[in-house]
């Protein structure tokens, strides 16, 4: 079958699609963390000292105590086995975005030849995958293989159901024989605990007595588009690399504004109730669900939790996104830019920190300005994200997000800090010297007596700032929509934690020279306002007067590519940030460069190959075909002495031609060799990416040109608009 008739095939399946069957949603309290081995299963199940100690370890941080480990692996394995697993699997989550798991049986032979199930508290606490084919960024040969995954106590294990069976699976961290970190857990866990002990040190100068241990919380916003199946298995582009390398903007696009929060289609709304019962039965609390700015483009958020928690949490979205769509005969494309010129997708981090005492730490209450524990909380933040603006910038780089960060839809490269006006009066306050008061936030009265009258937000929103406050958390705004957030989490605990300490040994020294504590935290916080306030920007984030200002007035850096922002990593006060914080050792964070660079080269060069080709072998023959076409026609009308239609085949010939110049340069380009991974990087950003480029500029001129019953490929009307 040619790639047209493919193509048609594919309409004509949709239209015929028998429709996936309505389920009436269950009942929240019986889904209800029904697949969790959650801490009220524990507390049925387990002797009460079992309990209670192992409730310790997870509501206060404590160590575990490993001796009970034997009675809450058997407890577990009977409840798993209870659900119908026969597996289980420690799952952890190494240097890609992807979750890794390895899956042991319980059977266990006996010397006579019968089986049982097993499952020892050895097993339960730690396990030993072959990580050699993980990403280690040359901490480990290949032939030093050993890794170990360790149980985390914190984040709940559960089973998985899919239609194959069902497995008990157990969050763990992932090290290496000597203890390395290999994964994104061990650092989220550190950076949390090191931001505890700055948090707690600050809160006990600020005259608190009783201080609970401090965590930070995560509510991630994902972006995702929904397309047909049978359009993506018929483009190579979105199979390998999950976006279009190719095709034609549509005459209607996004313009009209009509698809954000607009009705839901039937069919992806029967999928989102399908995704959200998988979600509540996995303890995830699934919260909003909306249609998204572009077409095909949908949003859905759980409610915030604990970071670590949150962050495994998300990772399992992710997971039930992708599987689930399958059996609703769509791809979920989590890729930031899966459509140009169609709006991206991204992923909200909303972060912030509190504790059993005090609660919230980052919300400032109706009068912030009076509110001291909130501002030194919140200066921390302000001062945090000027000094290490670059590493909030190198953790969400990628090839795939370099579509999107800095584009005119997205928030810009340069890292800055949105507070809206209430707090930016406070801070301006601090900084003149004289707190006065906070501005009201007032009431919206709407004319019309039958409307309620309510409170208005301190502070408008704002969609092009990439890390904004909003109310009692920040919002971290850039993160890309298929990564782990783990990594923007790391950066933002360790970074507060940083600066947290800074503000201790600044109260400590003013208060041990006698200053009044209400005068010394003004002090900090006016040197605060006066060294990082640069980084605070209330304005629109995407006007070139930003880009400007930013860089040259305010000393911002503007690291377009990720080839530019990943080098942060090995810059020297980077390093000492995370050894200071013991959140990563310089051979982690080194590690993490080479892992993450190598991702970036491997993804573009990988989407070059696919360019040439798709460019070859799907493209250029249809662009012959339609020529033959033509020429042939112009023929027999020249028989009959009409004169028609070679503009166009010239047309056609041309772009052809142009395109296939592109395509032989970028396939002379993959042949380099590098000095350094630096310098690679740079290549694939300045050259093989503008390359590939021009390849599409002419591949989507001959889409318009080519008949539409010629063109294999399924067009971007085709797969944004036929639901
Ligand atoms: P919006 O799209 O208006 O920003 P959503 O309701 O879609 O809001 O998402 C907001 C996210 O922020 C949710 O996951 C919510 O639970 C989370 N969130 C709310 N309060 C906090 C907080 N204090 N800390 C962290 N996350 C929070
Ligand atoms: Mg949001």
């Amino acid at each position: 079958m040619s790639g047209n008739e493919l193509r048609a095939q594919a309409i004509a399946s949709i239209a015929c699609r028998p429709k996936v069957a309505v389920s009436t949603p269950g009942r929240l309290e019986d889904l209800w963390a029904k697949d969790v081995f959650s801490l009220s299963k524990m507390q049925e199940c387990l002797p009460k000292s079992v309990f209670k100690s192992v409730q310790k370890t997870i509501t206060t941080g404590s160590a575990l105590d490993v001796s009970v480990a034997d009675v809450v692996a058997v407890a577990m394995k009977d409840w798993a086995i209870s659900k119908g697993a026969l597996y289980y699997s420690h799952m952890f989550y190494p240097l890609t975005n992807a979750t890794a798991e390895k899956h042991d049986g319980f059977i266990s032979v006996q010397s006579d030849g019968s089986v049982i199930s097993e499952f020892s508290g050895k097993v339960l606490v730690q396990g030993e995958p072959d990580g050699s084919s993980f990403p280690n960024g040359g901490i480990r040969s290949t032939f030093e293989a050993r890794g170990y995954t360790a149980w985390d106590v914190t984040s709940p294990a559960f089973v998985m159901e899919t239609e194959n069976g069902v497995t008990l699976c157990i969050p763990t961290v992932f090290v290496s024989w000597t203890g390395e970190a290999l994964d994104k857990k061990t650092p989220l866990l550190r950076s949390n605990a090191a931001m505890s002990k700055a948090a707690t040190r600050v809160l006990k100068l600020l005259g608190h007595s009783e201080v609970a241990p401090v965590n930070s919380s995560c509510g991630a916003e994902q972006e995702y588009f929904l397309v047909d199946s049978s359009f993506a298995s018929v483009r190579p582009d979105l199979l390998l690399a999950g976006r279009t390398l190719f095709g034609k903007a549509p005459a209607k696009g996004q313009q009209f504004d009509d698809h954000y929060f607009g009705a839901i289609p039937e069919r992806v709304q029967i999928f989102m109730q399908d995704v959200e019962e998988k979600l509540y039965r996995l303890g995830i609390p699934a919260k909003t669900r909306h249609n998204e700015v572009a077409p095909g483009q949908f949003e859905i958020a759980p409610f915030f939790e604990a970071a670590n928690v949150a962050s495994d949490h998300q990772q399992l979205i992710m997971t039930v996104l992708r599987n689930t769509a399958k059996k609703h005969g769509f791809v979920c494309l989590l890729h930031e830019k899966p459509f140009a010129g169609i709006n991206g997708s991204g992923k909200h981090v909303n972060w912030s920190v509190g504790n059993a005492t005090q609660g919230n730490l980052l919300d400032p209450g109706d009068t912030p300005h009076s509110n001291a524990q909130f501002l030194v909380f919140c200066g921390a933040v302000i001062r945090g994200v000027h000094k290490y603006g670059p590493l909030m910038r190198a953790v969400i780089a990628s090839a795939s997000n370099d579509h999107r960060l800095g584009a005119n839809e997205a928030p810009p490269a340069i890292i800055s800090i949105y507070l809206g006006s209430q707090l930016q009066d406070v801070f301006d306050q601090i900084a003149s010297g004289e707190v006065t008061g906070s501005q009201s936030k007032g009431d919206m009265d709407l004319g019309v007596p039958t409307l309620p009258v309510f409170p208005k937000d301190a502070g408008d929103r704002n969609r092009t700032s990439p890390f904004a406050f909003t109310g009692n958390r920040f919002e971290f705004r850039a993160v890309g929509s298929g990564q782990s957030v783990s990594g923007p989490l790391v950066a933002m605990n360790t970074i507060l934690a940083d600066s947290l300490d800074w503000m201790a040994d600044q109260l400590e020294a003013k208060l041990g020279s006698g200053v009044e504590l209400n005068v010394a935290i003004h002090d900090i916080l006016r040197d605060v306002i006066r060294d990082h306030g640069a980084v605070v920007f209330n304005g629109n984030g995407y006007s070139s007067e930003w880009h400007e200002m930013a860089v040259n007035e305010r000393g911002l850096l503007n690291l377009r590519t990720t080839a530019d922002a990943l080098p942060v990593l090995r810059e020297q006060y980077i390093e000492d940030l995370f050894s200071k914080e013991n959140v990563l050792t310089p051979v982690e964070l080194g590690s993490r460069f080479e892992a993450y660079s190598e991702q970036y080269i491997q993804h573009i060069e990988v989407e070059a190959k696919l360019v040439i080709s798709m460019a070859k072998t799907i493209i250029y023959p249809a662009a012959v075909r339609y020529m033959g076409e033509l020429a042939k026609t112009i023929d027999s009308l020249s028989e009959i002495g009409v004169e028609f239609g070679k503009d166009s085949v010239v047309k056609v010939a041309e772009l052809t031609k142009s395109m296939m110049a592109s395509v032989g340069e970028l396939d002379d380009m993959l042949t380099k060799h590098f000095m350094s991974v630096e310098e690679h990087m740079q290549f694939c950003a300045q050259t093989i990416r503008p390359l590939m480029d021009q390849v599409r500029e002419y591949a989507d001129a001959l889409e318009g040109e080519v008949a539409d019953d010629l063109w294999p490929l399924p067009t971007y009307q085709e797969m944004l608009f036929i639901k």
